[in-house]
């Protein structure tokens, strides 16, 4: 067999592109009762033989079939026979070897992916799948990112015992705690919560758990099997092929029908191990080698796909499509999209667009890479320093707030912004406006300002490193770390760009310090609902921001000229306050003009403010004071550790600019006590209103 050097030559050849590139897009099995048809891409194979069996693993082999060789190094198989439910695996006969492959094309498998299976799609559509549709956008998205098995798993949750970890879990609507009848969980909970789209975790096929093994196994999943077929071990029957499509099918028309959109979390950049079907029946076609021979690890998991090669793209291009069509998923999330080329990126933003509406399927990925890679002939690749060459529809998770406003996500012992770290100050400013104004440094070193705040995954928490509760726990006291979690969520919702959390971020989810829990017992991953319960102040804190959010179309814009409403940017040790422009043609707020102030000090501001007409929207412990349209006279306080929202109402007219900033060591011990009696003075009134709403 050729080395991989010898091979990456070979594909490298006029020769091989001008003969080999197949543009049709019927490979793998398609099936349905009038018969099936089977092809393969694999131009080095002199001969292949199509396997048969009737089960997805072991059994005997029902038929061996002979592949007829077409054009472009594609083999194929007819028959007018029902082959659906049929397994299926290919003997390939290349350099005097004889290689055993699953079907990379493949859309249903065995038990642990192993064979293929012919599969009927439209016999696995659940009832009604025919009416299934994604829910309305409402005024912003909100991401909530979830793993399939943490959801459901710990018995606070009060799923049924059955369907605990599996995608069943989340058909059903009305969950509570330990089946209380009460305080409800699961999705119920999400959509008090407010979120808009539930980001999956890989569920893809894929190898680091086995199907066949017991329930207490716990992955991530970021280690593809089979690209195009669902992970086996969430599902009720691992080895009936045709049970874990129709039951994924299921979640997502659950999730549509509940109010959620769905996004999938994709791993194209590598997969489970060089031993793959890619590699089975195309050597090193879909993988990266350096000219000195070294295979390229880019990703730090033992390989890296070479997305920038002609039927690698395709691969990659018609997998996303058909998880689109085929399952109805509204968005993708790529890993290490750092890995992936440019050119692909914008490729698939554009046939998304083509077919469903500009910007209407969402886009983002990781903006980084673990290592070097060995992408060919110097294709762009996609990690942050190249944002502006990529559509403006393409979102990057921004690692530059998460750090700025929590610390370092890698160092964990490292402050931020609301930790009492200093000189964070500019990037926090830059993360109002979605780093849309100076921008984040290129790639050619230049600065390249997000083109719109679409392109920002604005966060401070994902499944990867500390959970924000851990993370806090590292430097904060615990007396502050309840306060400090309510000023990272005020902070990085109150900044442009599309919102994101882990699950459970609300809630104060810990995994004990833990900083990769990829391989974890489930014991630790799961989300623990009596802690969602026992937080629920926290919860609501969160939902009144998530619910205000949507108000606010100064920062909901997403716009290319978004960035120009944040003004008047007040910056100092430990604080950063910005006016935004609120007003909008798209749909109306009660509020003209915003002014926002993050206060990571250890004492309280005061402010004066111009005019008439101010609101306090949102305080140190309540986020929901905009319900109460509470004025806020022509002086407030910014507590310590906290963020303070305030809006100006619109009828108010002739807003004026120029809020002045009195900080605490230019205060003398008279205007010291003043802002005491202030802050006692708001607290008394806001419970007076509330109490007001309350009769
Ligand atoms: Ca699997």
């Amino acid at each position: 067999m050729k080395t991989a050097l010898e091979w990456k030559h070979y594909y490298s050849k006029r020769e091989f592109k001008d003969n080999y590139i197949y543009c049709g897009k019927d490979l793998g099995a398609a099936c349905t009762d009038a018969g099936a048809s089977f092809k393969l891409w694999s131009p080095a194979a002199e001969r292949v033989t199509l396997n048969l069996y009737s089960a997805g693993d072991g059994g005997k082999t029902m038929a061996r079939i002979p592949m007829q060789k077409e054009e472009k190094g594609v083999w194929s198989w007819h028959t007018k026979e029902d082959m659906h439910g049929v397994y299926y695996d290919y003997t390939l006969e290349m350099e005097g070897e004889k290689i055993q492959s699953a079907d990379p094309y493949a859309k249903a498998c065995g038990v642990n992916g192993t064979r293929s299976m012919a599969v009927d799609l439209r016999r696995t559509d659940p009832e009604g799948w025919e009416n299934d549709r994604a829910p309305e956008e409402s005024a912003e998205r909100i991401i909530y990112e979830l793993h399939v098995k943490e959801f459901s798993w710990d018995a606070s949750g009060g799923f049924p015992e059955e369907y605990r970890g599996k995608y069943k879990a989340f058909t059903c609507k009305d969950t509570t705690l330990y089946n209380d009848g009460v305080h409800p969980t699961g999705l119920a909970y999400l959509k008090e919560l407010g979120v808009t789209h539930v980001e999956i975790m890989p569920a893809y096929d894929y190898g680091s758990v086995d199907e066949a093994g017991d329930d207490s196994q716990f992955n991530w999943g970021y280690d593809p099997v089979n690209y195009n077929v669902p992970e086996g071990s969430y599902s009720t029957d691992p080895h009936r092929g045709e049970v874990r499509i129709r039951e994924m099918k299921e979640m997502i028309q659950t999730l549509h029908s509940c109010g959620f959109r769905v996004i999938m979390d994709v791993v194209y950049n590598h997969t489970y191990s060089l031993d793959s079907w890619f590699q089975r029946t195309a050597p090193w076609y879909f993988y990266r080698v350096f000219d000195d021979g070294r295979i390229s690890d880019g990703s730090a998991c033992g390989n890296d796909v070479a997305s920038e090669r002609e039927m690698c793209a395709k691969y990659i291009l018609e997998s996303v499509l058909y998880w689109t069509e085929e399952y109805h998923i509204d968005g993708f999330r790529f890993d290490l999209m750092g890995l992936l080329d440019v050119k692909l990126m914008n490729r698939i933003r554009k046939e998304l667009d083509e077919r469903y509406g500009k910007g209407v399927k969402i886009l983002f990925g990781e903006p980084w890479a673990a290592g070097e890679t060995a992408i060919e002939n110097g294709a762009p690749r996609a990690p942050r320093g190249n944002i502006d060459l990529l559509d403006e529809n393409i979102g990057m998770f921004c690692d530059l707030t998460r750090d700025a406003v929590k610390g370092s996500a890698l160092k964990i012992k490292r402050p931020g912004f609301i930790t009492g770290a200093s000189g964070y100050e500019n990037d926090i400013a830059e993360s109002a406006a979605a780093w849309g104004k100076t921008g984040v440094s290129s790639i050619k070193g230049e600065r390249a300002p997000a083109k719109a705040p679409s392109q920002i995954i604005t966060y401070v928490s994902s499944h990867d490193n500390q959970t924000l509760w851990d993370k806090l726990g590292e430097t904060a006291s615990e007396e502050e770390r309840m306060r400090l979690n309510r000023m990272a969520a005020a902070l990085y919702m109150t900044c442009q760009g599309t919102l994101f959390l882990l699950s459970g971020e609300e809630f104060g989810r810990t995994k004990d310090g833990m900083e990769d829990s990829f391989n974890a017992p489930v014991s630790l991953n799961r989300l623990d609902w009596a802690l969602a319960w026992k937080n629920r102040s926290l919860v609501e804190y969160y939902k009144g921001l998530i619910a205000l959010r949507r108000q606010l179309p100064g920062l909901c814009d997403k716009s290319s000229r978004a960035a120009e409403r944040i003004s008047d940017i007040y910056k100092s040790d430990g604080v950063v306050g910005f006016t935004v422009d609120n007003t909008s043609e798209a749909f109306s707020s009660e509020w003209d003009r915003l002014r926002i102030i993050y206060n990571s000090t250890k004492n309280g501001i005061s402010y004066k403010l111009p005019g008439e007409g101010w609101e306090i929207l949102c305080d140190a412990s309540d986020s929901g004071m905009w319900r109460h349209r509470f004025p806020a006279g022509n002086r407030v306080t910014a507590e310590s550790q906290s963020v303070l929202i305030l809006g100006h109402r619109a009828q108010f007219s002739g807003f004026r600019a120029g809020i002045v900033h009195i900080h605490s060591e230019e205060k003398t011990d008279m205007e010291q006590r003043e802002e005491k009696q202030l802050l006692k003075k708001q607290r008394r009134r806001k419970r007076w209103q509330e109490e007001q709403d309350a009769v």
